[in-house]
């Protein structure tokens, strides 16, 4: 449930919670122009910087964070990244949101955008993405301190903003305030309305030097500070040294695009090889393919990181693609008759905008028997994966070079240089990125168990007569009605699952297989497509996953300038985008886009563990 927001009749928003006000009911916007962004010398500070994070302790109605956007909007000489990360240990209702902003013309249009996004905010890190790319907010969603101890990034500015210390004294107490100090890098400013003697003088002891400056009125006073401490911090290496150079990606498949357009974002300047001559040729070829979240009863590791990747996707689809034609957010339903767990039909209650208990309506409209343990997801989508390749490989700073398969890598005193079969050096790079699915084997020995899995898709073109389910269904397999191709629409159905398999002709046992998990998911579309299948008309579509052994991607760094994107196994569409993020906010030590512990789950050393 969202946290209660009280709307007064003058519009002064007051929390129950806390018996306390979010702000006053005017001046919300000039507050946060005055003490938070001009406390922090924004925007001139962040005036021709790559990029600049934020880091705010309470999020509330999110007024700061508009007001940032907004300031990085209008500036021309706005950082090419803006990184917002806030806690919230009770996220409010999006329409508290839009009411919050609804006073202030120009925050509106971002506000709506904000509200958009606002679903599925479990305990958690969620990353809300805004401008294609270049404003990033990152919610801690639990506890200031716990959100804290996540770290991992320096801050540029930080924003700190919450309940009266009186009303919600954790907030602002020592530990807090040293957690905050432990995400400062010596130059690093705070801003706050209080002028607490406690906050002060706690500021001063974890390094701060602090300053009362003169308020906004009604406010006398607020605060500002600048991490200086008279020691040298511990751990405070910066994390962001690395500056955007040359980049090569080996691989134009998902992972390999979706990583080309992160780092590009980023400044980097990237080519991407592949060996076949068009982009999108391996399994990424999938002529269409699932988005939904992975459910379990005790949301496992892969459920959590699958909402993340979710998440990502659609954003990427949001921006960058047409809904209709290449990608539709159908929602999908989810048959568990097959599964160990049927019984977790009864999803949790706080999973709800993701996945809840699929209504009898939908299980009629898929003609499966009312008692079927089936789960609706409402983030869910079918897309074809080429087509976010193609939108990603058109990212200005990226080029792509077809033909082209490396044969080694070698390191160089000032880089990496990659070489062909025959020697022949094809590029150099300071940085290069492994996104070839099971090719990536060749070129790093035996560093990752990788293991190539052969899968085969049945399709046909569908007519008018045939009663399909509106949206996809999967299970043990899957079926997508209503694709639109160039010359009418299909059905497809899937997929074969052959470890260590690496031939991509077709094969008429494939089909069968392919009919009987159809047969077994939905009995009666499977007699009514049965004759397809029987006269030979429908068609085939092969290739090759790259999986590893526990259904996660490896995402990381196997030598200093050399990481890898792969064994996306069956979710490319859910984890390519993720993986490409985390792998962009590690190498510059930003915020990451999910909780460490499941970016740890990732990466490429759980192997060797
Ligand atoms: C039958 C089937 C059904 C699937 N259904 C779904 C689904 O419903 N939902 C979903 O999310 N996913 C699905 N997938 C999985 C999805 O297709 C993959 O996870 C995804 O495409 C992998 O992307 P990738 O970029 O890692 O690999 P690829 O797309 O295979 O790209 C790797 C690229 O690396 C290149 N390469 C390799 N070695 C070299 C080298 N040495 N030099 C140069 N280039 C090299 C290759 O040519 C290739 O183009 C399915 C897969 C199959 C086979």
């Amino acid at each position: 449930m969202p946290e209660t927001v009280e709307w007064q009749p003058d519009g002064t928003p007051r929390s129950p919670r806390f018996q306390d006000i979010y702000r006053s009911s005017t001046g919300g916007l000039e507050q946060a122009r005055h003490v938070f962004l001009h406390g922090c010398g924004l925007p001139g500070a962040w005036a021709g910087q790559p990029q600049w994070r934020i880091l705010e302790t309470g999020f509330g109605l999110g007024l700061n964070f508009l007001a940032a956007w907004r300031a990085w909007k209008d500036d021309p000489q706005r950082p090419r990244l803006l990184h917002f990360a806030s806690c919230e240990a009770w996220p409010v209702a999006a329409s508290d949101l839009l009411q919050s902003a609804a006073p202030y013309a120009e925050l509106q249009p971002l506000a709506e955008e904000l509200r958009q996004q606002w679903f599925g905010l479990l305990p958690g890190v969620h990353r809300l993405v805004f401008e294609n790319g270049h404003v990033l907010l990152t919610l801690y969603i639990r506890d200031v301190k716990e959100a804290l101890r996540e770290r991992g990034f320096h801050a540029d500015s930080v924003f700190l903003d919450g309940f009266d210390p009186h009303s919600n004294p954790a907030m602002w107490d020592r530990y807090t305030l040293k957690a905050v100090a432990r995400h400062c890098r010596r130059g690093t400013r705070v801003a706050t309305w209080t002028v607490a003697g406690e906050v002060r003088r706690d500021l001063a002891q974890c390094g701060f030097v602090v300053e009362k400056a003169e308020g906004l009125a009604p406010k006398r006073h607020c605060l500002q500070a600048v991490f200086d401490p008279a020691w040298e911090p511990r751990g405070s290496k910066p994390l962001d040294a690395i500056a955007p150079g040359r980049c090569v990606v080996v691989g134009a498949g998902l992972a390999g695009a979706a990583v080309a357009a992160s780092l590009a974002r980023r400044g980097w300047q990237i080519t991407v090889l592949d060996a076949w001559a068009g982009a999108a040729a391996g399994a990424s070829a999938l002529p269409v393919g699932l988005l939904a979240p992975h459910f379990s009863p005790d949301d496992n590791l892969l459920s959590r990181l699958s909402r993340s990747g979710v998440r990502a996707t659609l954003q990427q689809c949001l921006m960058l693609l047409p809904e209709g034609e290449e990608w539709r957010r159908t929602g999908t339903l989810e048959d568990r008759s097959s599964n160990p767990h049927r019984m977790a039909a009864q999803v949790p209650e706080n999973q709800r905008p993701w996945s809840r208990a699929a209504d009898p309506q939908q299980l009629a409209q898929a003609g499966l028997p009312r008692a079927t343990p089936g789960i609706w997801h409402e983030q869910a989508a079918w897309i074809k994966p080429a087509a976010l390749v193609r939108a990603w490989l058109a990212h200005a700073g990226v080029a792509r070079q077809g033909s082209t398969t490396v044969a080694r890598l070698a390191r160089e005193p000032d880089g990496w240089q990659l070489a062909d079969a025959g020697g022949a050096v094809v590029a150099r790079a300071d940085l290069v990125v492994l996104a070839a699915a099971h090719g990536t084997a060749s070129l790093i020995g035996d560093a990752l168990p990788l293991q190539p899995v052969r899968g085969q898709v049945s399709w046909a073109p569908q007519s008018p007569e045939q009663a399909l389910p509106p949206f996809p269904v999967h299970g043990n397999g899957h079926f997508i009605p209503d694709v639109p191709l160039p010359d009418g629409t299909a059905w497809f159905c899937g997929s074969t699952y052959e470890r260590g398999d690496t031939d991509r002709s077709e094969r008429a046992q494939d089909h069968q297989t392919n009919l009987a998990k159809l047969s077994a998911l939905l009995p009666a579309i499977g007699r009514q497509l049965a004759p397809s299948f029987a006269d030979g008309s429908v068609r085939a579509w092969t290739g090759v996953r790259c999986a590893s052994g526990d259904r996660r991607p490896f995402l990381g760094q196997l030598q200093p300038g050399l990481w890898v994107s792969t064994a996306m196994g069956s979710r490319g569409l859910t984890f390519a985008a993720l993986c490409a993020e985390l792998l962009a906010a590690r190498l510059h030590g930003e915020p990451l886009p999910l909780e460490r512990r499941l970016s740890d789950a990732l990466d490429t050393k759980r192997s060797r563990h």
